[in-house]
């Protein structure tokens, strides 16, 4: 498995704070049998953040994002990250109830802000502070206090595993929205996630841990995709 670990914060770059989320990750990922193929250091801007986590998440199987969570104005990542993925931000179901039944915090005295998250993201609370992290797609977001960014990510720690992924990718001269039903029909059929990244045309990353399963899986679908 191939991550990418992406640290937000201005005061990273001026060198006020020692990155050491980045070298924490480095090691609980490798430890874990994931192989860590990129560390990225970017300032507290939504549009960078964006663009280097659009990028990321095509690239590899997974994207740890660090940093910038909470809700003053400095903390932007969360709307990167959205923005990234195309997802509106708004106030969050599960954050909700999860405030009201673990915050000491009524829902009044949080400040604005701090239960946004991407639409139909999957909520990561904060254990040791406030502000929640979040999933989506294969992009984890979370809090930069390396205490915090530690307790969430050991509730994660098992989606990152040296199991051999295998990958596939088809591409698709279609818009995305056409393509709904036939991947719905290869996850049916075979045992693979399957990543959709619009651009020129639509990529395809199929993947699986039987190498065999990804191949036929992907044969399914350019059978029946237009190129
Ligand atoms: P908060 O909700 O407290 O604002 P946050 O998730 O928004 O947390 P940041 O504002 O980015 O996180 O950083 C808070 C503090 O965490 C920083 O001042 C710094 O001390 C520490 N920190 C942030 N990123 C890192 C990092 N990559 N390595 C080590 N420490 C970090
Ligand atoms: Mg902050």
């Amino acid at each position: 498995m191939d991550v990418a670990v992406l640290t937000v914060g201005d005061e990273l770059l001026a060198g006020d704070t020692t990155n050491t989320n980045a070298a924490w990750l480095g090691r609980r990922l490798t430890e874990r049998g994931a192989t860590v193929r990129r560390t990225v250091v970017v300032p507290d801007d939504v549009e960078v953040i964006a663009a280097d986590v659009r990028e990321l998440a095509e690239r590899y199987d997974a994207v740890l994002v660090t940093g910038g969570l909470g809700p003053t104005h400095d903390d932007v990542t969360m709307d990167g990250v959205a923005a990234a993925f195309e997802r509106e931000m708004g106030e969050h179901p599960d954050a909700l109830t999860w405030f009201a039944e673990h915050g000491t915090y009524s829902r009044a005295d949080l400040t604005e802000g701090t239960t946004h998250l991407p639409e139909g993201a999957r909520l990561l609370p904060n254990d040791e502070g406030v502000a929640p992290g979040a999933v989506v797609e294969n992009c984890y977001v979370l809090p930069g206090v390396p205490g915090e960014m530690k307790a969430m990510f050991e509730r994660v720690a098992g989606e990152f595993a040296g199991e051999t992924r295998h990958v596939e990718v088809v591409r698709a001269d279609e818009p995305e929205s056409a393509l709904v039903e036939r991947i719905e029909g290869v996850r049916e059929r075979f045992d693979v996630t399957v990543g959709s990244y619009p651009g020129d045309g639509v990529r395809l990353k199929l993947q699986g841990s039987d190498a065999a399963t990804v191949r036929e899986a992907a044969e399914w679908l350019r059978e029946r995709v237009e190129r």
